[in-house]
């Protein structure tokens, strides 16, 4: 089955689903994870009316005018009296708001003499604090499940008072590198030998995405050796398998999966780098083959395996982050199939040049890049100034 970039996306979305197990987490410790209850208000937030600046409480009728300050609330404190017409109590940011008055006038925009306090503006009611409740209610939803807690959730959870959550399990990645000319990084390779690098690549884009690699070692192209270390594979949540599923003699882990009984989903993306690309499942475990080449590997992986991560994670929405820059320079390609380029995106996001590099197994030119411009699949030329879609590294 042969698919374009969005079809392949939208298989990848359709048939992963969350793994359905969750556990208890420290909020401290849970930054990355991904939500597995709902978490509502245990109170109105804010939870008093609450003043959102240095200065007076006051009646906004009053103003303006000159009044009478009668007191002072600092932020943890409560005003004990109520303020009357021409009255006005000193406050400070976040103190709550005392009875009977309707808006805050900024210190800036007053002079005071001892009790005297003149304010030469008007205010309407309600400027310069929050209300009670205008964030959230009490039992009002504040967090959903499926939402990956980043530092504002996490805030949110302490806010409520949540010091323990319940997030998803992280998904166990099998990383299996193959290849008879692949061997391990540390090793001095002979003339005609490749360290593993992807294997390294696959286990950092995967901790990223919020799972826990493990890497397997290296399958030879050679039928019982690659079936062994499939199956063993096969154990974890997801297996990424990298190189072994281009058209060569010795390219056989589509041949192996078949012969465990796999389910195809696609076995060809009109994308490149990448085209040769394999998702499907096999004992209840999905699987990816990875074309071998770094860049390959690499942006696959950020355009189909981290989705699977995300939904296997309990992620409601994967998010794959494509933005829109203006180009440097011209770009053409030959339409049929999208295109990832690498590319350098300028310090403020507007625009982008594309980064000159070798090819597929360039790695050095994707390490250079920040981003990959996205050449769409029917379009042949954009010139310098056209927008791009841009996918960030
Ligand atoms: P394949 O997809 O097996 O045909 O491999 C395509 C290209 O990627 C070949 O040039 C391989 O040497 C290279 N390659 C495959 N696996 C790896 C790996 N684990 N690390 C680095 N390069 C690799
Ligand atoms: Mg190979």
């Amino acid at each position: 089955m042969t698919y374009s970039f969005e079809q392949a996306r939208e298989s990848v979305l359709r048939e992963v689903g969350g793994l359905g197990a969750s556990e208890q987490a420290l909020t401290s410790d849970s930054a990355g994870r991904v939500l597995a209850e709902d978490i509502f208000a245990d109170r109105d937030y804010p939870p008093f009316a609450r003043s959102a600046r240095d200065g007076f409480a006051v009646r906004a009728a009053d103003l303006p005018g000159e009044l009478r300050v009668i007191g002072e609330v600092r932020a943890g404190e409560v005003f004990e009296g109520a303020i009357g017409t021409g009255e006005a109590v000193e406050i400070m940011t976040g103190a709550p708001m005392p009875a009977g008055a309707d808006a805050v006038v900024m210190i800036e925009h007053t002079r005071r003499s001892d009790d005297r306090l003149v304010i030469e503006r008007s205010l309407d009611p309600g400027d310069n604090f929050n209300p009670r409740g205008a964030e959230a209610r009490r039992g009002d939803r504040v967090l959903t499940a499926g939402v990956p807690l980043g530092f504002a959730e996490i805030a949110v959870l302490a806010t409520v008072g949540r010091t323990c959550v319940s997030v998803h399990r992280m998904p166990r990645v099998a990383i299996l590198p193959t290849g008879d000319e692949i061997v391990e990084a540390g090793t001095q390779p002979r003339e005609f030998q490749i360290r593993n690098s992807n294997a390294w690549s696959l286990a950092a884009q995967t901790r990223r995405a919020g799972a826990i690699p493990e890497i397997l070692p290296i399958a030879r192209d050679e039928y019982e050796s690659t079936r062994a270390s499939i199956e063993r594979g096969l154990a974890f949540d997801l297996l990424l398998l990298s190189g072994g599923v281009s058209a060569g003699k010795y390219d056989i882990v589509e041949r192996v999966l078949a012969d465990l009984g796999a389910t195809f989903f696609f076995d060809r993306v009109l994308i490149q780098p990448g085209q040769p690309l394999v998702f499907g499942r096999a004992r209840d475990t999905f699987f990816f083959g990875l074309p071998g080449n770094p860049a390959s590997t690499m942006v696959t992986f950020e355009l189909f395996a981290r989705a699977a991560i995300d939904r296997l994670s309990g992620v409601l929405k994967p998010w794959l982050p494509l933005l829109r820059a203006k180009l440097n320079s011209e770009v053409r390609h030959k339409p049929g199939l999208t295109r990832f380029l690498p590319a350098r995106l300028s310090d403020d996001g507007s625009t982008v040049q594309p980064e000159t590099w070798q090819g597929s197994g360039d790695v050095a030119a994707l390490a250079r890049a920040n981003a990959f411009l996205v050449a769409d699949a029917d379009r042949e030329t954009w010139n310098a100034g056209d927008d791009i879609r841009v996918l960030i590294k």
